[in-house]
């Protein structure tokens, strides 16, 4: 066998394929032997070996109701004349045998309907760049394993603390500011009208908060977030105002088993049925990508950059600035109360931003609670 490469399988392995009538997109399954037969061949350096392997996989595939055979394709060198990639959107319905409408079908014949050849928009959306792959609904193992860590997690949860706040009267979420996985909703009130802010976290709530409070507090960070633009601007006129922060839904966030965040999906969603008029939130949000999967890349693992992310990613508009900015980014956080707060020791007395505030930041501050447990270091990494 030397110099000759060939399909190996440890003596224990045995394949394992999807059974021909298991719940699968009909095209996964059509398409199995052939894809099969392409890669044994792929990797057998020529057909007689290819016969020596291919017996094993034909048998996982006969006792998985298949009744093809493998058949060796022979090595065609890859040529491609396309150099330019095109940008393809994809749609990925889920999919079950269950369902009776062909919603592939239906959605391709909704963009012909609707982008046809004289539309304006017909050239980014047509047949050639939007196209449709089912994806799987989860299998059993995956739903009982969702619904025990399900229960697990409710267990843990009623054991630890709702709100940590030290006079609980003053919690900015109803006894609640422990909540994560959350869409949180800060409504702020003036005499003649009130407008809406939608942001999600998924760590406890009150560290959110604390950046928020530092956006509305301190002027330099004035632009961070819609809401604090709009407070500024509130403060500059001098109206007075109460903002009220509440739950709007919980979901969870990214996972590397699920591949979906329905964290943000739900803030999306939200901001989309949100009445326009008084919402402050800026459609350009509702294309921002999910960050919650960042932290299941290896080079965004370790718990410094995990902390940096959360306190610098939430705050967007002033995140994108210091992207465009690299350089700025370490004096810029050095510079911040929250970073001279950290390189203190933690005392819940010691607050230093209370003395220069104007009647409007003081007003802000009687819904704040004093001391910042949340801006210690040690404290947020035990739990983001
Ligand atoms: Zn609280
Ligand atoms: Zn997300």
């Amino acid at each position: 066998m030397k110099h000759k490469y060939h399909a190996d399988r440890k003596p224990n392995d045995h394949p394992v394929y999807i059974h021909r009538n298991s719940n699968h997109p009909p095209n996964i399954i059509r398409s199995l032997p052939a894809s099969i037969s392409r890669r044994i061949s792929a990797i057998s350096h020529d057909e007689e070996i290819f016969k020596k392997a291919a017996p094993a996989y034909e048998e996982a595939l006969k006792s998985s109701n298949y009744t093809e055979g493998l058949s060796y394709i022979a090595h065609q060198p890859t040529k491609n004349n396309r150099n330019r990639r095109r940008n393809i959107i994809w749609f990925n319905p889920p999919f079950s045998s269950n369902v009776a409408t062909n919603i592939g079908g239906a959605f391709l014949k909704l963009i012909n309907k609707h982008f046809p050849k004289t539309s304006k928009l017909h050239k980014i959306f047509n047949r050639n760049t939007v196209k449709v792959s089912y994806s799987c609904m989860p299998n059993i193992a995956s739903i009982i394993k969702g619904h025990n860590k399900r229960i697990a997690a409710t267990h843990t949860s009623k054991e630890e603390e709702a709100c940590n706040c030290r006079k609980k009267d003053t919690c900015p979420l109803n006894g609640n500011c422990q909540a994560s996985n959350i869409i949180y909703k800060a409504e702020v009130k003036t005499t003649d009208n009130c407008k809406t802010y939608i942001g999600l976290t998924e760590p406890p709530f009150k560290l959110r908060y604390g950046n928020h409070k530092m956006s509305l507090n301190h002027e330099k960070h004035q632009n961070a977030t819609e809401l604090s633009k709009h407070i500024w601007q509130l403060k500059k006129n001098n109206q007075p105002f109460t903002i009220n922060w509440s739950i709007a839904s919980r979901a969870k966030a990214y996972s590397n088993e699920s591949k979906r965040c329905n964290l943000c999906l739900t803030e999306k969603l939200i901001i989309i049925n949100a009445d326009k008029r008084t919402l402050l939130n800026k459609r350009p949000e509702l294309i921002s990508k999910c960050r919650h999967e960042n932290k299941f890349y290896i080079n965004n693992s370790s718990p410094t950059t995990k902390h940096r992310q959360e306190n610098h990613t939430h705050l967007r508009s002033e995140h994108r600035r210091k992207a465009k900015n690299p350089n700025n980014r370490t004096d810029a956080k050095e510079n911040t109360p929250t970073a001279e707060h950290r390189t203190k020791s933690y005392k819940p007395t010691n607050r230093t931003d209370a003395k220069e505030n104007t009647p409007a930041e003081q007003y802000t501050n009687n819904r704040i609670i004093p001391g910042n447990p949340d801006e210690d270091p040690i404290y947020s990494w035990s739990i983001t």
